[in-house]
């Protein structure tokens, strides 16, 4: 069973694989159109600098679509970039004159290209989304922020090693940590770590590099999945595409959402792992530290016998 709406809306987030899907539709649907009129929805809160850089958006053209970490780039010029984050229930809507209206718009941009007019909405019912416009310096201080990307070829489990040791704290909060690492979120680090057959609760001091080989393939796999199957949407229906369809990879789930084991049969165990909801097997993701503690009491626990016999 998923979780259920409302238990964690943490879940809800769009992760890389939504947000690459939603980048390059917009690639593929947005480029050279000329921004031709900007509506700000009146209940909608924007600092009132956003608002002004907005304004020196008219009459220009998008240049390209890109994207850093979980963040949406339209690149308007060189110095120039229109940058939104979704965070857990934004939108980006790709309609038509006269298509159907949509919830919780906050700003429609009005997009033309030889006659062909469209509407790119940005809506977000909670309102924890962003929208910034950025010149070349403030976009590179943003990509600054961000950690390693799995997706990086670049990337060895060497240094997914030193990236993840970094932060002393549990292997699934590590992955999550987008300083740490970019771009994976709660149902794609659940589901890799269940690949590699690492328990989320093992601590990144206890972690080796077969075990970051392991967990670098099964992140790419999980996270290349998802792109392949444009992003997963949930009952609450949360997360669509620029055309306002779901994704596919709920289909495709590991272990995420899962009664019972599709490798061993175990019944799958549910703990929210700092604040979000965390799904694992206990049997093909055994706890080291459980198991060094419970060998060493028994090394203990002989070492104890074999003195009282000597006594
Ligand atoms: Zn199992």
């Amino acid at each position: 069973m998923l979780e259920k709406s409302g238990k964690n809306t943490k879940s809800k987030m769009p992760e890389l694989p939504e947000v690459h899907t939603i980048t390059q539709d917009l690639k593929k649907n947005i480029l050279d159109f000329e921004i031709k009129n900007i509506k700000i929805y009146p209940n909608y809160k924007i600092p009132s600098d956003v608002k002004k850089k907005l304004i020196s958006l008219y009459g220009k053209k998008i240049q390209n679509v890109d994207r850093i970490a979980k963040n949406i780039v339209i690149e308007i010029s060189k110095d120039l970039f229109l940058v939104f984050h979704l965070a857990m229930t934004g939108r980006i809507l790709l309609r038509q004159e006269g298509d159907k209206t949509d919830s919780w718009v906050k700003i429609v941009f009005e997009i033309e290209k030889n006659g062909d007019k469209k509407y790119l909405k940005f809506c977000d019912m909670r309102q924890f989304g962003k929208i910034q416009v950025l010149n070349k310096k403030e976009l590179e201080l943003l990509e600054n922020k961000y950690g390693i990307s799995v997706l990086d070829s670049e990337i060895t489990p060497d240094k997914f090693l030193e990236a993840l040791k970094s932060k002393k704290t549990n292997i699934k909060n590590a992955l999550l940590d987008q300083k740490i690492v970019s771009g994976l979120g709660n149902i794609y680090a659940t589901d890799a770590l269940f690949l590699a057959n690492i328990n989320p609760k093992t601590s990144t001091q206890n972690l080796n590099t077969n075990m970051t080989e392991k967990l670098l393939k099964s992140s790419r796999e999980i996270l290349n999945e998802g792109i392949k199957n444009r992003g997963s949407t949930l009952p609450d229906k949360m997360y669509v595409d620029i055309f306002g369809k779901g994704g596919n990879q709920q289909n495709y789930f590991k272990i995420y959402g899962k009664k019972v084991c599709p490798v061993c049969n175990s019944k799958v165990e549910f703990e929210k792992i700092n604040g979000r909801g965390t799904y694992f097997c206990p049997t093909c993701q055994p706890d080291i530290a459980k198991d060094f503690s419970a060998k060493k009491s028994k090394v203990e626990t002989n070492k104890i016998s074999e003195q009282k016999k000597l006594l």
